[in-house]
């Protein structure tokens, strides 16, 4: 439920009522709008009687959050959450349109480097790079584990590039938060709840893939389980899903852009490279996405596609990123977005 507090409350008023909610076995998230704060009171509410909460100074209603996911849902916060992908860096989910680039994985110092002076001149925000990855086979190349983290944190260091990568485990949410500034979770990590709780327990912000085969409200609920952990720094990510169809990896589902804004007010990006397979449609669906309404891409960019050691089909050129960039520019533009 959510607890709407008078114009005029006071902080006082405010610490009691969480008090009491928190008395009552739930949990409280402050939500300081534009010109009235609310609580969320979450949890298990079988055993909770709102009415004693009714009449507590400063309380003016109470309003059941209908949704499934609470702090994820717009009933909650109307506003729209810009997570900032660094302190004082760029915010995805406002006016302007952020774009995430970089290598499927990190294969060695120089194409990384090279990579991310690329993209940043190409008006990236975010370098991309997977250190530990999540492959199918287990012949496949891993990724360069914490080496490849230092190099993400060079060039962090030399291009000011927000750094995303993603966490496999648990195990490793310490390590990762050292060298990111996001931590990704992956589509296969999507429902491993305990990953989710961790990513929520730290500090940084998480861009969370949607599952392979999850509808949109377990992606919600998802997103929800990070912020129930205390972290509402929550970018989603559409990256395509499972069906039928085989001309394309994935089912890259544009209509969830609409239907996300609708909900919740978590920003979400797009992942065409996933959402796809095939570095020929990367430029057509990044243009779809931004005019649908994306808040950003998140799109793999490799000097030679051909011998990348992972995703080899679906990764761009920094040549054809730069080409890309321009456009997108054009359609942010006309939907009256900025790049
Ligand atoms: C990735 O972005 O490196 C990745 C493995 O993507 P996904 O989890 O969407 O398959
Ligand atoms: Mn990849």
């Amino acid at each position: 439920m959510i607890v709407v507090m008078t114009s005029n409350s006071t902080e006082q008023q405010l610490n009691h009522l969480v008090k009491m909610v928190e008395e009552m076995g739930l949990s409280t998230h402050i939500i300081y709008g534009t010109n009235r704060t609310v609580v969320a009171a979450v949890g298990d509410k079988r055993m909770v009687d709102k009415s004693a909460l009714e009449n507590v100074p400063g309380v003016e209603k109470i309003v059941p959050i209908l949704s499934p996911y609470k702090m994820a849902s717009k009933e909650v916060k109307q506003e729209k959450t810009v997570v900032k992908l660094q302190p004082h860096g760029s915010g995805v989910g406002g006016d302007t349109v952020r774009v995430i680039a970089g290598p499927c994985s990190i294969e060695d110092r120089n194409q990384l480097l090279d990579i991310a002076a690329a993209v940043k001149e190409a008006g990236a925000v975010g370098l991309r790079g997977g250190a530990f990855k999540p492959r199918s086979s287990p012949y496949s190349f891993q990724g360069l584990a914490e080496k490849g983290l230092e190099y993400l944190a060079e060039a962090r260091e030399q291009t000011g590039l927000a750094v995303v990568t993603e966490v496999l485990t648990v195990n490793h949410v310490e390590l990762i938060c050292r060298y990111a500034d996001v931590l990704q979770v992956g589509a296969r990590n999507m429902q491993n709840f305990m990953l989710l709780r961790a990513v929520g327990e730290q500090p940084k912000p998480v861009l969370l893939k949607r599952g392979m085969s999850a509808t949109m409200e377990e992606f919600l609920l998802a997103a929800e389980y990070i912020i129930d952990a205390g972290n509402p720094n929550v970018i989603l990510c559409e990256r395509g899903i499972r069906t039928f169809e085989e001309y394309c990896r994935n089912t890259l589902n544009l209509s969830i852009i609409p239907a996300i804004e609708r909900v919740s007010h978590l920003p979400i990006v797009v992942d065409p490279t996933h959402g796809t397979g095939h570095a020929y449609m990367i430029e057509p669906m990044s243009l779809a996405a931004v005019a649908a309404g994306a808040d950003g891409l998140i799109i793999e960019v490799h000097p030679d596609p051909e011998h990348a050691l992972s995703d080899p089909g679906q990764q761009i050129t920094p040549s054809q990123f730069r080409q890309l960039m321009s456009k997108i520019t054009r359609v942010a533009h006309a939907v009256d977005r900025k790049l």
